[in-house]
């Protein structure tokens, strides 16, 4: 080996080290959704979706089924909101989904990159437009109620037989975050 290198060799490790000292002090955390999937994500990138609203009624992962056909393992959290609250996108990106899903009752899906976001249990009368492009903080939709009666054959029910905004027992916005098509812990990666 040639001695002159030497000097070289030693800029580009320094070069390496400095790089990699910026990514984590300038706010990047490492996350996971398993162990061998690692993805940088800066946690200000993510804007909490009902603001005024912080109580968790159900976290995110493995749980007991709080209603026929909602799920065991939950992917995403529950935040308690009434009815009517102002739901605001939580990135930039654009409306890629909006329509009935299910258990998650009246849904909007918004999309960056490899970044999905879903709200479910809105209300459908304030769908915003498929394919619109929204800020991060904009208002894209509004808390829906717990009853529903514009979905036929709605298979969700509540105890007195009247049809629901999917597995729900009452207002509340399920929000969950999927980075290369896996869902992620919100918490985990946001900022609130
Ligand atoms: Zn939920």
């Amino acid at each position: 080996m040639k001695l002159f290198l030497i000097p070289y060799i030693i800029v580009i490790l320094l070069a390496i080290i400095i790089t990699v000292e910026y990514f984590y002090e300038s706010g990047y955390s490492m996350i996971s959704n398993n162990s061998s999937n690692y993805y940088y994500v800066k946690a200000y990138d993510y804007q909490w979706p009902v603001i005024g609203y912080n109580t968790i009624t159900s976290e995110f992962g493995n749980r007991q089924a709080p209603t026929k056909g909602s799920s065991t393992y939950h992917t995403g959290i529950d935040i308690a909101a009434p009815s009517g609250a102002n739901i605001v996108s939580s990135i930039k990106g654009y409306i890629s989904f909006v329509g009935f899903s299910g258990a998650g009752g009246h849904t909007i899906k918004v999309k960056k990159d490899n970044i999905e976001v879903i709200y479910c249990h809105v209300d459908s009368a304030y769908y915003p437009f498929l394919g619109k492009y929204v800020d991060q903080g904009e208002v894209i939709g509004r808390v829906g109620p717990k009853n529903i009666y514009d979905v036929t054959n709605n298979p969700y029910k509540d105890s007195k037989g009247n049809p629901t905004n999917g597995a729900t027992t009452g207002s509340h916005l399920h929000f969950s975050i999927k980075i290369n098509n896996s869902f992620v812990n919100p918490l985990n990666i946001m900022n609130d």
